[in-house]
């Protein structure tokens, strides 16, 4: 494997239109914030990540602020000037910085796409490189579609009718208390057959065991998250009263806390958000243990631009993945997005990785300063 040396790391705050807002019943953002790090070798290859900050500390308690500040005086001096022959260095060179996962996740990522690239290799073969034989790329990855709370139950389906005919194979539906039995009841029975699933984003507390039990009901392919968003002891109440598999989302932040929440039957589950666990790296290790102790695993999403949403891509393809993941075509989510060409839905539900080196796409230089300046337009600090 060929080396890199990290000559410059460029951070570029955006701010993007949604197409769709998505209402969870923790937040609701009428455009996408991130940070795209575009890191740049001594041969002059360039690596993308993408941090995907919210304005607000919602669904992870770093911010654009605190990302922009952690990543310009910590972890960028951190990199600069180093040689890596594998990405999987560059969690011991940002050793010093406790915590910012996002933040360490973005250049990490940089750093996989710039390895790749130069390496003449997809993002996807070398993350398989890093695994046993037998975990080579599918070349796509299976994907389903999130949508977030709506005003009546009707609109709802209405929004599933629309995404079941696009071709989604698997719908998830965010819910809240008092937005919950009535609707899986509402789209059920419509939809008796779908793939469902339901994300409460956190919303509900141990005291609500008697209540979520009427999920059982729904044939439900998982709940996501009931309990705190840091919880792992109750959620290991909750499962053994209730039928429905719970799956981890806010609370995994390592393989520990997978190893954890395994061990004392907290969730069947697990959604692994890579910049929620600080990287690939700490992915990979997450997606070893899944694997090998039969633990469903499936990438969610944090409204990626196609930055972020094409790293995760390659990771979705590895076979170890074995559930939809939240990572869906680019209309979804923008019109235009950050890159090119833009991912299609295909035939069963599924995404292809693209042929080229690295994360597969292009980044558009007048699309960037666009959204560089709707950042600095619409920053709320
Ligand atoms: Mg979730």
């Amino acid at each position: 494997m060929q080396s890199i040396t990290i000559q410059e790391i460029h951070l570029h705050p955006v701010a993007l239109p949604l197409v769709e807002k998505l209402k969870t019943s923790a937040s609701s953002e009428s455009f996408k914030s991130a940070i795209i790090v575009e890191l740049i070798t001594s041969d002059g290859v360039i690596g993308w990540g993408e941090c995907p900050t919210k304005m607000a500390p919602s669904y992870a308690y770093e911010t654009m602020g605190t990302a922009l500040h952690v990543l310009a005086q910590f972890l960028i001096p951190a990199l600069i000037g180093k040689t890596i022959t594998s990405a999987t260095e560059i969690p011991g060179l940002l050793d010093e910085v406790r915590g910012h996962p996002m933040a360490r996740f973005s250049v990490e990522a940089a750093a996989w796409d710039a390895i790749a690239k130069t390496n003449t290799m997809r993002l996807a073969d070398l993350f398989a490189a890093h695994l046993p034989a037998g975990h080579s790329s599918k070349g796509y990855a299976t994907v389903g579609v999130s949508i977030g709370i709506q005003e009546s139950i009707e609109k709802t389906l209405e929004i599933i009718t629309k995404r079941v005919d696009q071709g989604y194979g698997r719908v998830k539906l965010k819910i809240e208390p008092g937005w919950d039995v009535d609707l899986a009841q509402g789209v059920r029975k419509v939809y008796p057959d779908i793939s469902l699933m339901l994300d409460a984003n956190s919303a509900y507390s141990l005291n609500d065991a008697d209540y979520l039990r009427q999920m059982d009901a729904f044939n439900l392919l998982m709940l996501e998250q009931p309990l705190g968003y840091n919880d792992i002891y109750e959620h290991g109440k909750l499962q053994p009263q209730l039928q429905t598999p719970i799956c981890l989302d806010e609370s995994i932040h390592s393989a520990n806390d997978v190893r954890l929440a395994i061990e004392i039957g907290a969730c069947k589950i697990i959604n692994l958000k890579p910049a929620r666990v600080g990287g690939y790296t700490e992915s990979l290790e997450i997606y070893k243990f899944c694997a090998e102790n039969d633990v469903p695993l499936w990438i969610g999403g944090l409204l990626e631009t196609g930055v972020g949403r094409a790293a995760n891509l390659a990771f979705a393809s590895l076979p170890g993945v074995t559930l939809p993941c939240d990572i869906s075509a680019t209309d979804r989510y923008y019109n235009p997005d950050l890159t090119e060409p833009s991912f299609k839905l295909g035939e069963i539900s599924r995404i292809a990785v693209p042929d080229a080196t690295g994360i597969g796409i292009e980044v558009q230089r007048d699309r960037l300063v666009n959204a560089v300046s709707l950042w600095e337009a619409e920053k709320p600090y």
